[in-house]
């Protein structure tokens, strides 16, 4: 089979990766004006990121008689409008946090007002997976509020803003893969959104995964499945969607049982990174069981673990910096275990590697378990360097026991 995956990021190197374990693969980029595509003959076309879900590619593909594994327009405004996300939430009956949402800012106001804390913030569009402010300040809270609606922070992403009650627990990713009818989860991940360690500093579009998380074994994973997936694919279908794709669940586990904190319709940046090296089988031929509407094979996984670390830019998330030269890739991939995903890199004028984006490159390792594979990841990422280079030394590190005292982390981020 040949598969073309569109999408430049290191989600799409990842899934690139993986398909061709068993099918011919290309790449594509998305460009603004068009597809990008023209004279790409697949027999599979596989979306990588949202924005040209949201702006109705898998549509235009469809229309032309080819086979995509990606929601159509319709659907994908389950993660173009927050807004719209949480009526069908709603309609469907699944957990999630209570929410107003405003394009005012007195009445916005006065509801952050009238809720207890946390307070979140989030733009009704697409953001990259920056618009969402986590405080525990209503002033912060209301400054914001008052940024996104006039449109300085995020344009016109932030004209409707979403106003949500903080959830507290630990957060989990379940990626669904559905056929319009049908959902069948792979396996959880845990991702990193904030830029700095401890969970600290701003969201960003993620800083690091790891796959299996030990507390989502199988009774939670139906949990998810029962609470929220499959009745959202059911609303969805009474809405005339035939959902074609990934249905990414991002969940808060509050004391009150899993909660869902948004939907994404596409495989998650860095999840896709740390689910799909550990998939065992034909993906290609998975994906596009899916794609015609008739999933009949179960996704399976290996025991071991998989653990990837983000290694973003200067100046990321705000103002990230382009053009600084990358060394230490080769040698960080001679590590056991370690596959290194391009994110946001380019070849400079002398044929070397240098950034081109936030997020540059995903240093991503399979071990016999999380602790393993967390130790591969960190011996390869400290091989590489950039100047301004930014990453998280604790990625997974909730998931691994304690480092005895005495006894030194292997390496340490920025
Ligand atoms: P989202 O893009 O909606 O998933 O939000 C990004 C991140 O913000 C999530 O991964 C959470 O860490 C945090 N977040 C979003 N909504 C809430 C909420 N209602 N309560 C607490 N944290 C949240």
């Amino acid at each position: 089979m040949k598969v073309c995956v569109v999408g430049g990021g290191g989600r799409e190197h990842a899934l690139a990766h993986v398909l061709a374990r068993t099918s011919d693969v290309v790449r594509a980029r998305t460009d603004p004006s068009g597809t990008g595509l023209s004279g790409i003959d697949a027999d599979l076309y596989v979306i990588g990121p949202e924005q040209p879900l949201v702006d109705g590619l898998a549509d235009r593909l469809r229309s032309e008689g080819r086979l995509v594994f990606g929601p159509g327009a319709d659907g994908a405004r389950l993660e173009g409008s927050k807004v719209w996300m949480k009526q069908v939430l709603h309609d469907a009956g699944v957990p999630t946090a209570c929410h107003g949402a405003f394009d005012r800012a007195e009445p916005a106001v006065r509801f952050l007002r009238s809720l207890a804390g946390p307070y979140v913030v989030k733009t009704d569009g697409l953001a990259a997976g920056k618009g969402v402010l986590v405080t525990e300040s209503v002033e912060e809270a209301e400054d914001d509020v008052r940024a996104k609606l006039a449109g300085t922070s995020f344009g016109d992403a932030g004209r409707t803003v979403v106003i949500e009650e903080g959830l507290r627990g630990p957060e989990l990713s379940v990626l669904a893969v559905c056929d319009g009818q049908r959902a069948l989860p792979l396996a959880p991940a845990r991702d990193h959104k904030r830029l700095g360690e401890g969970d600290t500093g701003p969201n960003t579009g993620g800083m690091g995964a790891f796959s299996p998380v030990a507390e989502a074994g199988p009774q939670l994973v139906e949990e998810v499945m029962e609470r929220a997936v499959e009745p959202t694919l059911a609303a969805l279908g009474r809405l005339g969607v035939d959902y074609r794709g990934v249905l990414y669940a991002g969940l808060m586990l509050t004391a009150e049982g899993p909660k869902i904190l948004e939907y994404n319709v596409r495989f998650g940046d860095p999840e896709a990174q740390a689910v799909l090296p550990r998939y065992v089988g034909d993906l290609a031929a998975f994906l596009a069981e899916a794609a015609a509407g008739h999933l009949t094979s179960e996704p399976a996984f290996a025991d071991d673990a998989c653990v990837t670390v983000v290694l973003a830019t200067a100046g990321y998330p705000t103002s990230p910096r382009a053009g600084d030269r990358i060394s230490g890739v080769e040698e960080a991939e001679a590590v056991e275990g370690v596959t290194v995903f391009r994110a946001g890199v380019e070849r400079g004028p002398d044929g070397d590697l240098v950034t081109a984006g936030g997020r540059v490159l995903d240093v991503t390792a399979l071990g016999v378990d999380v602790d393993e594979a967390r130790r591969r990841a960190y011996r390869a990422v400290a091989h590489i360097s950039f100047p301004g280079m930014q990453y998280r030394g604790d990625i997974a590190a909730g998931a691994v026991a304690p480092v005895m005292p005495g006894i030194p982390e292997e390496a340490e981020g920025s």
